[in-house]
């Protein structure tokens, strides 16, 4: 994997040291987050907020960065703050304010962009990205990293990342130090790292199939 992302780099004129891969292991059991962790993995992605507390506390290994990527709902949200590095789906004022905490130490934050049209699939549509921007840069205990998006099925994705660079041009104005980019995934990161992404969020390309799950 390292290779590929190297290579993509390579191919968009990029410094493959500025690409952050995240292991998604969503639905794997904690014993393969401890492999991965011995192999030398420190970033992993979770998409469910009960699995990922019951697994970060299970494999308990301060060297690892749990980045929660999936909905997360309002009341799930301080449950993930205990645990999370970052968050990369925040999309609405009101789990700004709750994730917002003067104690327990900084929590990274990507703001989700809603790509496409379909409601109910979460994202902060373009008209209010910068309004939560203001309001991450305002809260206590938060830091606005930058923008995350999944690039919508049935959609050529270079398409999507060029909307996503748009929108993270946009961030930069207010912002210049939320310049990452969280975009990506198995089937899709070269074209994410031809737009500029920073973080990807590779699953399948790393630890084979999902486990099936209910
Ligand atoms: C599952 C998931 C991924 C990883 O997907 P793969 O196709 O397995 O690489 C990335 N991002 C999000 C938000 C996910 O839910």
């Amino acid at each position: 994997m390292q290779d590929s992302v190297a290579a993509a780099a390579r191919a968009a004129s990029r410094d493959p040291a500025g690409i952050t891969i995240i292991v998604v292991t969503k639905f794997h059991p904690a014993s393969l987050v401890r492999e991965l962790a011995e192999l030398g993995v420190r970033d992993v992605g979770e998409n469910r907020a009960q699995e990922a507390k019951a697994k970060a506390s299970d494999v308990d290994d301060s060297r690892l960065r749990w980045h929660f990527i999936g909905q997360l709902q309002t009341n799930k949200a301080r449950l993930v703050r205990g645990f999370a590095s970052a968050v990369h789906s925040l999309d609405r004022p009101s789990l700004v304010d709750v994730l917002s905490s003067e104690a327990g130490g900084v929590l990274d934050c990507f703001l989700q962009l809603s790509l496409s049209d379909e409601p109910g699939r979460g994202g902060v549509s373009p008209s209010e990205l910068l309004p939560l921007a203001e309001r991450v840069l305002a809260a206590p205990g938060l830091r606005l990293r930058g923008v995350m998006a999944v690039a919508p099925l049935g959609q050529e994705p270079s398409r999507a990342f060029a909307r996503v660079r748009e929108a993270s041009e946009r961030l930069r104005a207010l912002a210049p130090e939320a310049s990452a980019i969280s975009a990506g995934m198995s089937g899709d990161f070269a074209a994410a790292i031809a737009e500029g992404a920073t973080h990807l969020r590779i699953g399948t390309a790393i630890t084979g199939k999902r486990p099936d799950h209910v």
